[in-house]
Formats: structure tokens, sequence, C-alpha cells
């Protein structure tokens, strides 16, 4: 008996409908390519517990600089990106553009933070020295008792769960299918990656299969070795903070950092930790404690609000923390992974990107330093 009973037949078949899976799905799918993505849960990764930071700047790294571009591209296609999905579907997304504030408490956070701004202004970066009394005209929430701040005025954020759930119809409305189900392995043909095998037998078939499963991409059966790991952040979503934040802050709190991300409505998301702790999603009491602590440290009315969830999600994280983007050793399937703590910010350049691929078989030069081989050299 055949276990190759068929559900579909398509162009490309996507692994993993989270922001990455979607958004390649909905851009392959307007190139007028028939589009399958599979996944047991849509929305419900690494992509539910995002923070929705856009914040290339406010994040740079050293030894980053080419992530910083790729993000700082990603960043400057954000609001077309939003502004066709808005009018596409009809659905509001949360795009906010009042900038960032991170802010120090001591001297040695102040010492980082202005490393960190000669770090923005060595590469050409926008961003700005500012007072504690400054920061806190800006944002009057902040705490008197911090002791200086950077504002960096062109990283946004967006709703992660809003843009998930337009991404969704986008996708849905352009024809791509949606399966809700297990993918248990790639199936492959003739030494070339020809779909996906689901829970129960069925198989997809595909041209192209591009895996997009998130912290899950290497636990493919059939997909070659990926170095891309679970790295486990827990955030917290308060109610009742209409007006208490303009824009996001990012904090140094005696070394220990937190982020306060005004959302949608009147929520408020408070994160993350960042442990290597494998697979799990478990919310721990010192989490919490630690992230709470730190929120109402920085800003006190933090202490009022209430506590409508605490979650915990594993982020795909790789070895220079950037993505990995592009072909594979096994023909017929491309990577779209591994995007750690930007996933949100990358969706729309991986969304170009790899459709360009998909569709033409070249990868455009943003994209070419980020493919699997930069890590196997
Ligand atoms: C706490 C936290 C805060 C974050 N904050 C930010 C932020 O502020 N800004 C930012 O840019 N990024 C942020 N990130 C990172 C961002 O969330 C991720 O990089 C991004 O969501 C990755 O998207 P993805 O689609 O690759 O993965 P996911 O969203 O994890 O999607 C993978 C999908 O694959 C599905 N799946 C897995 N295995 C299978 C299988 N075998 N069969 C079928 N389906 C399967 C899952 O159901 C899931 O829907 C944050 C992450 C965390 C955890």
């Amino acid at each position: 008996m055949s276990r190759d009973v068929a559900v579909d037949r398509v162009d490309v078949a996507v692994a993993g409908g989270g922001l990455i899976g979607l958004g390649i799905a909905w851009r392959c799918a307007q190139r007028g390519l028939s589009v399958t993505v599979v996944d047991v849960a849509p929305g419900s990764g690494a992509s539910y517990a995002a923070a929705g930071m856009l914040a290339p700047v406010a994040e740079a790294g050293y030894g980053e600089e080419r992530l910083l571009e790729l993000c700082r591209a990603s960043l400057a296609s954000f609001p077309a990106f939003v502004a066709e999905l808005e009018r596409e579907t009809g659905l509001e997304v949360g795009l906010r553009t009042a900038g960032t504030c991170v802010v120090g408490f001591d001297a040695d956070d102040m010492a980082a933070l202005d490393l960190l701004h000669a770090f923005q202004r060595e590469l050409g970066l926008s961003s700005e020295r500012i007072t504690a009394r400054e920061v806190r005209r800006r944002e009057p929430a902040l705490t008197p008792r911090l002791r200086g701040a950077l504002h960096v005025g062109g990283d946004h954020s967006v709703d992660a769960r809003a843009l998930h759930a337009a991404l969704l119809a986008a996708a849905m409305s352009a024809g791509v299918r949606v399966v809700r189900a297990e993918a248990t392995a790639l199936e492959v043909r003739d030494g070339r990656a020809a779909g996906l095998e689901l829970a129960g037998g069925d198989v997809v078939t595909a041209g192209t299969v591009v895996l997009a499963l998130g912290a899950r991409s290497a636990g493919l059966p059939g997909v070659p070795p990926l170095p891309v790991r679970p790295v486990k952040g827990q955030v917290l979503r308060l109610r009742d903070a209409s007006g208490l934040l303009e824009g996001t802050v990012r904090a140094l709190v005696r070394g220990r950092h937190v982020y306060l991300v005004p959302c949608a409505g009147d929520r408020l998301i408070v994160g993350a930790t960042v442990e290597e702790q494998g697979f799990g999603d478990t919310v721990t009491a010192g989490g919490v404690h630690d992230l709470l602590r730190d929120a109402i440290e920085v800003v006190p009315g933090v202490a009022e609000l209430e506590l409508v969830e605490a979650l915990a999600r594993p982020r795909p994280g790789t070895p220079d923390n950037a993505p990995i983007l592009g072909t594979s050793p096994l023909p017929g399937l491309v990577l779209a992974c591994g995007h750690h703590r930007n996933g949100v910010l990358l969706t729309p350049v991986t969304a170009d990107a790899i459709t360009e691929l998909v569709v033409t078989g070249a990868l455009p030069e943003v994209a070419r330093p980020f493919t699997l081989d930069r890590l196997e050299r």
C-alpha cells in the first residue's frame, strides 16, 4: 500500500506558519505560485510571544554589523509592507513610530550606553544622547532615579500577533492553502526535497519546500544538519497601560536588561528572559519576578497594572544570531529559519528575498551574507 496520499501538489510547500512562513507564502502566492503552508497550530510559536520591537539601532551589537544591515533594510520596507497588508485585509497591525528610549541607572549602565552610542555613531546611525530630565519629558512615567538615556527616533514597533493575523488573512485570500497538521518528515525523492510528510501519512508534494519551522527547523527528519537551537524567552503582558508609555523603553538596570513595549489597546509587554534551556515553555517564578522587579524599577506605574499573561517560547537561535536564508545542500529545499530575536523585524526582507529565490533562482544581494555555508566555513 502506498503511503503517498497527496493532499496537494503545489509549486511551494512551506513548513511552518509563523510570521516567517506566512510572509513567504503570501509573497509567493502574489507571484502566481500555488502554495501550501503546513503548521500544526499557526502562530503559536515564537511569533506568539514576540514583543514586536523593530529596533535594529537600539539593539546594534558588536560583530553583528551585517545583521544590522539586513535589519535596517527590513525596517525601511516595514511601513510599505504594513500599508499593503492593512489595505488588502482591512486589519490593523499596530505599527508605532514613536521611537525607542534606552535608559541606564548606575555608572556602569551609563558607560555601556556611551559605548553603544559611540558604536552607533561610528556606523552612521541616528541616535541621540539625552539627559535624565529630557528622557522623562518624553516619557513622564519613567522613574526619576535613572541617570540618562539614548533616544533612537527611527526604531519602531508592531503588534506581532496582529501582524500574524493579517498575514494569515492576506495569504489565504491570495490563494494559499493552510493545512493544520504536523509535518513529520521532509519527503526526499531522487536526492531532492519533494514535499512534506504529514502525521497520518498524507504527503504534500511540491516543487520547492521552504523550511520555516522556527526553533524546530533542525529537528525535521530528512532535513540536513542545521545549527538552529532553541533560546527560551519568558515575556509578560499587562493591562490598563494606555497612555503610560509613548514608545518602547529598553533599560539597563544595574547591568540587567529589560524592555517595555506599549502594544495595541491598553497592553504593555515586558520582556524578556534569555535562557539556554532547550525546548520547554515553562514560566518560572524567578523569570516573572526578575522581569516585574526591573520593569517596576524603570516605570513605577507598572505595579498598578493587571498582569494578564505570562508565557515562554523558544527563539530560533543560531551561532552568530543571524538567520539562515537561501538554498540548502539538498536541492529543492530552501531555508528561512534561525531569526532568533529579530524575526518580526526581518519578516518583510525574508519574505521578499526567499520569494525572489524561489521564483528566479537567485537570492537578492541583501540576503547573500546569510546563507548556510557561512556557518559551515
Ligand atoms: C519572548 C520573545 C520576544 C521576542 N521579541 C521580538 C521582538 O521584539 N522583535 C523581533 O523582531 N523578534 C522578537 N522575537 C523573535 C521572533 O519572535 C522570532 O524570531 C520569530 O517569531 C520567528 O518566526 P518563525 O516563523 O521563524 O517561527 P515561529 O513563530 O516559531 O513559527 C514556527 C511555526 O512552526 C510550527 N511548527 C513547528 N514544528 C512543526 C511541525 N513539525 N509541523 C508543523 N508545524 C510545526 C509552529 O506551530 C509554529 O507556528 C521574540 C521572541 C521571543 C520568544
